[in-house]
């Protein structure tokens, strides 16, 4: 019988053994540029980064930005915050006396958009073209609630996420400024649901 079972680990952990991880550090750009940094597989449906020009897939880069966060996983460039392409414009707010449908005992904001026409920039539909202005009012109850939102949309309105140029949902004409999605009243009878 072999009894040199007392192997027991003593617990002398010695650092001295120093397993230096030194496995050359070379460059860590290791040259296949047409793999994703990502999957690191070759890339499909390529997605270029808009500052920092790295490549990904464009499946992975998304999942990257929804998992961990919006900015590029190899030089961490910000791309969280978003920005439209809203023409140069002004937005008013003032306090109204008039009650809105629902909110007979509030008082209400009254949001004045102007949007003069102008030239579209590279960012829009059609570069160099001039596009037709308009002049919006919305309306919010002054509750906490709209509150809220007009800060919102304050800050919405300065990311240039409120107003868009293109073609108009209700006269069907091209080169126009329009709503960018975000749905605003803009009359004061009608209802709440607007
Ligand atoms: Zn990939
Ligand atoms: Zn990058």
């Amino acid at each position: 019988m072999n009894d040199t079972s007392d192997v027991d680990s003593t617990s002398d952990v010695d650092a001295t053994s120093d397993v230096e991880d030194a496995s050359e550090v070379e460059g860590a750009s290791g040259g296949q540029s047409g793999d994703c940094p990502i999957c690191l597989c070759p890339i499909t449906d390529a997605k270029t980064l808009s500052l920092c020009g790295h490549v990904f897939c464009q499946l992975c880069i998304d999942h990257s930005f929804s998992a961990i966060g919006q900015y590029c996983p190899i030089c961490l460039k910000v791309y969280g915050v978003i920005t439209g392409n809203q023409p140069s414009s002004s937005m008013q707010v003032q306090d109204s006396f008039s009650h809105l449908p629902g909110f007979e005992n509030f008082q209400s904001y009254q949001i004045s958009y102007h949007i003069p026409s102008g030239v579209q920039g590279k960012n829009h539909p059609n570069p160099g073209k001039s596009y037709y202005g308009t002049d919006r009012t919305a309306y919010l109850p002054k509750t906490e609630q709209g509150t809220t939102v007009l800060k919102m949309l304050q800050l919405a309105f300065s990311r240039r996420l409120i107003f868009t140029v293109g073609k108009s949902r209700t006269t069907n004409m091209e080169n126009m400024v329009t709503w960018n999605d975000i749905h605003h009243k803009t009359s004061r009878i009608g209802g709440p649901s607007g």
